[in-house]
C-alpha cells in the first residue's frame, strides 16, 4: 500500500519557519515509528501571489483536493495590503475551505499544566483543561441571504440572515459525536433556541441525530450566552461543544484565550469523508503570519506541531502517536523551555523556533526508551 499523502503549504511570514519544525517531526515519525507520508509542498497566500499572481493556483487547489490531508502554516503580510480583495493572501485560505467544503472547524482549548500561570484565569480553573469546540464553518449568518445594506426611507438598514438546513446541522452534529467518542464521550450543543427559530431547529436536529445514532454519547444543551459564562467560570465541565458559525467564532476565541498564547493553538477543518474513508481535512495553527517577528527565529512552532498531532489523530487514525507528540510538547514545557511569546514576568531566556522543535524531537526520542 502507498503511504498516505500530505500536502504542506507553509505560506507567508512565520509560516515557513514553524513548518520547518513540523517537517522534522514528520521525518521523525517516518524514521522511528514506521509512519511514512508522501509529503509534497506548494505555495499559498502571498508566496503564491508572488509566483503566480494568485493566492492559490488551480493546480495547488487540485492537489489539495487529492491529498489525504493538508497542513498549512499561515498567510498574509503588510506588503499585500494594497492588493485587490480577490487577490489578498487570505483568499487562498478561504478558497481551500470553500472548495474542500470544510464544514466542521475543530478548535481544541488545551492548557498544559506548565503554562497554567500564563492564563488570565486562575491556575486551578484552567490547569489540565482539555476541551474541543466544533464550529459549523460553511453556513449560518456569515453566508445567509438576504444580506446587504439598503435604504429604507431616510435611513440605511444592514441585513444578515441566519439560515441553517437540517442537513447542515446534522453533518456537524455527527462530527461532534464522532469526536466525543474518541474523547470523554460528552457533547454540549449551544444555540439560542429561546429567541431564534434557527436555534430551535438546531436543538431538534442535534437531539434527533443523538437519539438515532449516538445514544451512547452524553448530550446536553445550553444557550450560547450561558455557555460563554460557563466557559469562563468552570471550563473543565465541558468535553466537546458543538455550535453554529457565529457563536462558534466567539466561543472558540474565548476558549482559546483561556490557555494563554496564540503560539500554542492548533486547529482542524474537516469535511465529508473521501472515497478512502478519510475526511477532507485542513490542519493549521490558529495564529497568522506574525510579520512583526518573521525571519527572527522567535516564532513558537508548537501550534503548528500540535496541528500535525491533530492530523495524526483525525485523518490517520493514529491517536496513540498523536498523544505521544502532545506528551512530548508537554514534557518540553515542563522542563521550562519557552519561546519568547510564553515568557511573562519571570524573565527567563527564550529559546528559538528551531531549539523548541529540536527539544520536542528529543522528547519524542526519549519516549521510545
Ligand atoms: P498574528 O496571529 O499573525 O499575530 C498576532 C500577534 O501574535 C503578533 O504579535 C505575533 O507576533 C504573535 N504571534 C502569532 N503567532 C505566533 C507564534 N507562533 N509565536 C510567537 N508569537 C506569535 O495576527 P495579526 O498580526 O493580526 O496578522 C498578521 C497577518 O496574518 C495578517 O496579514 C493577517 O491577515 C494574517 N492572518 C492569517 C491567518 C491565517 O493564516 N490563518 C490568521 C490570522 C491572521
Amino acid at each position: 500500500m502507498s503511504n498516505p499523502s500530505l500536502l504542506i503549504l507553509p505560506g507567508d511570514g512565520i509560516g515557513p519557519e514553524v513548518m520547518t519544525e513540523v517537517r522534522k517531526v514528520i521525518d521523525w515519525y517516518g524514521a522511528n515509528r514506521g509512519l511514512s507520508f508522501d509529503v509534497s509542498e506548494d505555495l499559498v497566500g502571498g508566496a503564491a501571489y508572488d509566483a503566480h499572481g494568485a493566492p492559490l493556483s488551480d493546480e495547488t487547489m487540485a492537489r489539495a483536493q487529492d491529498a489525504d490531508a493538508v497542513l498549512l502554516g499561515a498567510v498574509g503580510g503588510p506588503q499585500y495590503d494594497v492588493l485587490d480583495f480577490s487577490l489578498k493572501p487570505e483568499r487562498g485560505l478561504l478558497r481551500l475551505r470553500k472548495e474542500m467544503d470544510l464544514f466542521a472547524n475543530l478548535r481544541p482549548a488545551q492548557c498544559f499544566d506548565a503554562l497554567a500561570d500564563f492564563s488570565s484565569l486562575k491556575a486551578d480553573v484552567v490547569g489540565g483543561l482539555d476541551i474541543m469546540i466544533v464550529r459549523e464553518l460553511t453556513s449560518g449568518v456569515y453566508f445567509g441571504e438576504p444580506r446587504g445594506i439598503h435604504k429604507e426611507g431616510n435611513e440605511r438598514v444592514g441585513i444578515n440572515t441566519q439560515r441553517y438546513t437540517e442537513s447542515e446541522i446534522a453533518r456537524v452534529a455527527r462530527s461532534a459525536f464522532e469526536l466525543a467518542r474518541k474523547r470523554d464521550n460528552r457533547v454540549c450543543s449551544m444555540e439560542k433556541a429561546n429567541v431564534m427559530e434557527s436555534g430551535v431547529l438546531w436543538r431538534d436536529v442535534v437531539t434527533e441525530i443523538h437519539a438515532a445514532e449516538y445514544s451512547d454519547v452524553e448530550l446536553s444543551h445550553m444557550y450560547a450566552d450561558a455557555g460563554a459564562m460557563q466557559l469562563t467560570r468552570w471550563p473543565k465541565q465541558f468535553d466537546v461543544i458543538v455550535t453554529d458559525n457565529l457563536f462558534g467564532d466567539l466561543l472558540s476565541d474565548l476558549a482559546a484565550m483561556l490557555t494563554g498564547s496564540l503560539g500554542m493553538l492548533p486547529s482542524a477543518s474537516l469535511g465529508a469523508p473521501m472515497a478512502n474513508g478519510r475526511p477532507k481535512a485542513l490542519y493549521e495553527p490558529v495564529h497568522g503570519s506574525a510579520p512583526d517577528i518573521a525571519g527572527q527565529g522567535k516564532a513558537n512552532p508548537i501550534a503548528c506541531i500540535l496541528s500535525f498531532a491533530m492530523a495524526l489523530r483525525y485523518s490517520f487514525d493514529q491517536g496513540e502517536e498523536a498523544t505521544r507528540l502532545e506528551d512530548a510538547v508537554e514534557a518540553v514545557l515542563a522542563d521550562g523551555l519557552r519561546t519568547a511569546d510564553l515568557i511573562g514576568e519571570e524573565g527567563r531566556a527564550p529559546v528559538s523556533t528551531s531549539e523548541m522543535g529540536d527539544a520536542v524531537l528529543a522528547k519524542l526520542t526519549s519516549s521510545l526508551s
